[in-house]
């Protein structure tokens, strides 16, 4: 149930306030074809925007499900927005150069669903709607009727509780429309839709609730929810919450609990890969899906930003299609044999379906969906088009960073109690041995050192500079706080202000479960302290030197004074600067720690190509400079170690001997 309370919004253009909502307080059920019936500019699409999720009210509260969204943040608004409702509007909003079907299976294929159950389903939802023949044709070879009836099957194919439909008859004849108010009211039987329209016979002849509204207020209901109905649907969100399985709607469908296992997954913070592949997920879904035209584009805008920058479009040298993992990940096989545990309440139908019939346990494919899918590219060709002006990307994309696969080697700048390896940090591994992965996802929301976005207007888009400022030379850095404006013990032990041996010594007694000494917890970490910190940045170069042979080279990184003292030599990178992400940004681009500029790696980069060791290399490419052997021989001797075949050479007469059989005794017997 979606409950409005007293919302109000109003749009200041100069001196002058538009008042679109003044005061709407409504309750619609969980299932009812609701028309809003008004003239044009009475805010009927401001408040079907509120409901959806894609604007918000000045004041007042949307209630879903008995619970206030007063306190969603813009993850709760994703998923709300991707999974529980679907949109359908009057111009269609459909991707021209894709078939219809692809252009349904793209909202699937958002939510993590498998390649063939994504088709599937995709042609469901079009035979639903009447266009099973024409799936692949392109939506300029479909009249507007067909268009909008597109539109409807993408905004099912997901199963939302709720579809939302802006004037959807709007640009049709009226016999096309009817068509389509068919189709809404069939869809109203076991949903809610909610439908903004000015044409009242429509609204009368199809809806099973009309409401009036006149300049932001609502002057008229035909149905309004009686006191004992709310008192009735309470009581059933009561038991939801205990978890007793809702009467409404005895079984979720497939492709709810779906939607609900991949929330979990979305809420989880984190830098695994699953989960920041997710996050763009929830973005691009609005963004593709919406192609909004309806005044938001705003709003998307801004969304798509911070999240893309937290989860940017990344092309690497190979790419696969991980959707199949997801699929699984969220306990669910890829081609739709819905094994899965029954809480997830299958309905039973799907499963009896699957069991009956067939004695083949069903397979679900995810390496060959991933494996049938990986693509190489050419980065340097593709780069080289980029940055030739060829291509209008620019005119596209907020920035292009490359990344060069280089970590830099930061140890802590005191060394008078040992070498300290900071980054890459050495505590990942320990947390990923003795801790379940959801921990880890927990822990790892702390990035430790990492480098930042190279476009300071997104930068100053999403941080407040509370200290210092944002540096401006490769030797400087800014330390990241949470959204909270805070900093874990994790992050301090990262950074080597507490020590990063006490957390190993901890965790690896607490994974032989043994008694853990924690230390006292209270640091006083101060802004000024945050502002003194310094590291050593050490040219990875620099841990080899060439060896008495004068051909070879050596590794010299455990050789304790040699590290101590190339550490105290090593580039000093200063902190000259505090942030935290500011309360308006729905994602941020940098994770808890330390960020250090793009120019670090390339000064790296630079030193690293004038080294030694590496001018060694590059002057006789063919010989490895630590092995003083050709690549060739190397290459041969590691194929040798992998010839299987010479582990079981087998003595033919042996074998013919073993298995000779005495013709004599076997008829002797007889
Ligand atoms: P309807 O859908 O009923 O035609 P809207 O909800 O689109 O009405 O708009 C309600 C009022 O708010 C109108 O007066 C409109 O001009 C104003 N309005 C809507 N969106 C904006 C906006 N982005 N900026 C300024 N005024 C707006
Ligand atoms: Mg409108």
């Amino acid at each position: 149930m979606i409950e409005l309370r007293d919302l109000r919004k109003s749009y200041k253009t100069g001196d002058f306030v538009q008042k679109a909502l003044d005061g709407v307080s409504v309750t619609f059920r969980d299932s009812e074809f609701v028309a809003i019936l008004g003239p044009s500019g009475s805010g009927k699409t401001t408040l079907l925007n509120v409901v959806g999720g894609l604007d918000h009210a000045d004041s007042g509260d949307l209630v879903i499900n008995g619970v206030s969204t007063k306190d969603y943040g813009s993850k709760d608004w994703d998923t709300y927005r991707n999974h529980h409702v679907g949109f359908v509007f009057q111009s269609y909003n459909l991707i021209p150069h894709q078939t219809i079907l692809s252009n349904v299976e793209l909202a699937l294929t958002l939510s993590g669903v498998g390649r063939a159950e994504r088709r599937r389903r995709a042609k469901d939802a079009l035979e639903r709607v009447g266009l099973g023949e024409h799936i692949h044709k392109h939506p300029s070879q479909l009249s507007g009727g067909q268009m909008q009836r597109v539109a409807i099957a993408r905004a099912l194919v997901n199963d939302p509780d709720i579809v939302l439909a802006d004037e959807p008859t709007g640009a049709l004849d009226a016999e096309t429309g009817i068509q389509v108010m068919d189709l809404l009211a069939e869809v109203a039987r076991d949903r809610l839709v909610v439908m903004v329209t000015h044409n009242p016979d429509l609204a009368r002849q199809y809806a099973t609730r009309i409401v009036n509204i006149a300049d932001g207020r609502i002057t008229g209901d035909s149905d309004p929810i009686a006191p004992t109905e709310l008192d009735a649907t309470t009581l059933v969100h009561k038991e939801r919450a205990a978890g007793i399985a809702a009467t409404s709607r005895a079984s979720m469908s497939f492709l709810t609990a779906l939607s609900l296992s991949f929330s979990n997954l979305m809420a989880k913070k984190g830098r695994t890969i699953l989960t920041a592949f997710a996050g763009s997920i929830g973005i691009m879904g609005i963004a593709a899906i919406l192609a909004l035209s309806n005044g938001v584009n705003n709003y998307i805008d801004k969304v798509q930003e911070d999240a893309l920058s937290s989860s940017p479009l990344t092309i690497t040298k190979s790419s696969f299609d991980v959707s199949s993992i997801m699929t699984q990940a969220a306990g669910y096989s890829a081609e739709g044999g819905e094994s899965r545990g029954d809480e997830s309440g299958a309905s039973t139908e799907d499963r009896a379906g699957q069991a009956a019939g067939s004695d083949t346990i069903p397979e679900s494919t995810i390496m060959s969906d991933i494996l049938t899918d990986i693509k190489n590219n050419d980065l340097e060709s593709f780069r080289t088009y980029l940055e030739s002006g060829e291509s209008d990307v620019k005119d596209h994309v907020t920035a292009i960073t490359y990344n060069y696969g280089i970590t830099p080697q930061v140890y802590a700048s005191d060394t008078s109690d040992g070498v300290k390896q900071l980054n890459p940090s050495t505590l990942q591994g320990i947390m990923s041995n003795g801790m379940s992965s959801m921990m880890m996802a927990g822990a790892s929301s702390s990035a430790g050192f990492q480098e930042m976005l190279d476009d300071q207007a997104i930068l100053d888009a999403q941080y407040d500079v509370v200290k210092g400022t944002w540096p401006k030379k490769y030797d400087e850095c800014v330390l990241v706080l949470s959204s909270s404006g805070g900093i874990s013990d994790y992050t301090l032990y990262s950074l080597g202000v507490l020590d990063p041996e006490e957390l190993s010594r901890m965790l690896n007694s607490a994974i032989k479960s043994e008694k853990v000494d924690v230390p006292d917890a209270d640091v006083d970490f101060t802004y000024d302290d945050a502002m003194d910190l310094s590291f050593r940045v050490v040219n990875q170069a620099d841990l080899y030197t060439r060896s008495e042979d004068g051909a070879t080279w050596t590794d010299r990184s455990s050789d304790e004074d040699y590290m101590k003292n190339l550490v105290d030599q090593g580039l000093e990178l200063h902190v000259v600067g505090v942030v935290r992400p500011k309360g308006t940004a729905s994602a941020t681009s940098l994770g808890e720690g330390i960020a250090y500029r793009h120019d670090l790696i390339t000064h790296l980069m630079a030193e690293a190509a004038d080294s030694e060791i590496v001018r060694a290399q590059l002057a006789n490419p063919d010989v490895d400079v630590f092995t003083g052997k050709t690549f060739d021989e190397l290459q041969d001797a590691q194929n040798a170690q992998l010839d299987m075949s010479s582990l079981f050479s087998v003595d033919e007469s042996k074998i013919a001997q073993a298995f000779t059989i005495d013709q004599s005794a076997l008829t002797a017997d007889s």
